[in-house]
């Protein structure tokens, strides 16, 4: 074991403050990660004051969040083939899983159905806490571990890890490219990788906002046309209109009302996470044999792909780097939506 720095919630709500703890020593198929960045998601604010507790386990305090990271390689066990000291890297939500079951076979070890084990907020196969990327190092499994745009900024790639992977998965699956059209809803940190993902697919992309304050945003991230869904007048406008239609706002919005902006066999991805159920008019769906679906990140190989795909169209994600001692004041900006579009902290500001 190793003494590992870190910021940590103490306990459900509490503000994140130093934290030190132990990582396990390198074993022979691990990457020992030295974290240069990592990104700030919404989802570590719900699990830093413990809001997903009917969905998940019980969760573990002291917790140290992040799982958008960003860093270089130090040390490399002596069986690892893939990886060398010196190497760009990135770790996203998770950091091993069975291997052995149908999912994980298939290189989709996020849906693993005996253990996917996230990176933090979760236990690894010995029963040990994982803590994530707000720390000075992290170790995991060679497999577990991707490879980085050599040609783009380290710290514009660490959103890629999960921001990114979470809306190229359902836009590759669902088959965004030339000839499609394709809305994204919300244009958040989320939304706004969906958005310049799409473009770079080659479909046309809708921003469907709140309001049109983003809309210069929205057209120079990519964007064919923006939307505001405060004037009701937009969803008669485009009723019928989209093969696929990404959610990614966490708000309680009526889904029926977007599942009528949907064509003859369009599908709506979830993937933004409403605490609340929110109830679906069985007419928006069969009208127009229409679906609903979720989605949730994407596996190793589908990372990787992702990660290579952005180096080669030359995305990023569009951030905001801090200094660990701002997380707190982060977060709270995260809730009211005041960052474009995504914070990163410089985890050199540790030390
Ligand atoms: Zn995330
Ligand atoms: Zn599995």
């Amino acid at each position: 074991m190793s003494t590992c720095k870190g910021f940590a919630a103490a306990k459900a709500g509490a503000p994140l403050g130093p934290y030190s703890f132990e990582r396990r020593e390198a074993r022979e198929h691990d990457v020992v990660i030295d974290i240069k960045y990592c990104g700030i998601c919404h989802s570590d604010i719900h699990q830093a004051r413990d809001q997903w507790s009917e969905y998940q386990e019980e969760a573990i305090f002291p917790m140290v969040p992040g799982h958008e990271i960003a860093g270089i390689v130090t040390r490399v066990g002596p069986k690892v083939t893939k990886y060398k000291v010196g190497d760009k890297v990135g770790i996203g939500c998770f950091v091993d899983s069975c291997r052995s079951c149908a999912e994980c076979k298939a290189g989709l070890e996020q849906y693993c159905s005996v253990q996917t084990v996230w990176t933090y907020n979760a236990r690894d196969k010995e029963g040990q806490p994982t803590y994530g990327g707000y720390s000075e190092r992290i170790i995991a499994d060679e497999n577990y571990v991707l490879r980085m745009p050599n040609n783009l900024p380290l710290e514009a790639c660490a959103p890629l890890l999960c921001a990114g992977i979470t809306l190229y998965s359902p836009l590759r699956h669902w088959k965004a490219g030339p000839g499609k059209r394709v809305a994204i809803i919300g244009l958040g940190g989320l939304g706004h990788m969906g958005v310049k993902i799409a473009h770079a697919m080659g479909a046309d992309v809708t921003v469907l906002s709140q309001s049109l304050k983003k809309q210069a945003d929205g057209k120079r991230l990519g964007a064919d046309h923006f939307y505001a869904t405060s004037d009701p007048e937009t969803f008669t406008k485009l009723a019928g209109s989209f093969d696929l239609i990404i959610n990614t706002v966490s708000a309680q919005i009526d889904w029926s009302q977007y599942l009528d902006l949907l064509k003859l066999d369009g599908t709506m991805v979830i993937v933004g996470l409403p605490e609340k159920d929110i109830p679906v008019g069985a007419f928006s769906l069969t009208a127009r044999r229409r679906s609903i679906a979720g989605s949730q990140i994407g596996g190793i190989r589908e990372t990787q792909e992702m990660l290579d795909f952005c180096s080669k169209h030359n995305i990023g994600s569009d951030i905001e780097v801090i200094p660990i001692q701002k997380v707190n004041e982060a977060y709270e900006r995260v809730l009211k939506s005041d960052v474009r579009y995504r914070f990163v902290i410089d985890m050199g500001s540790l030390k």
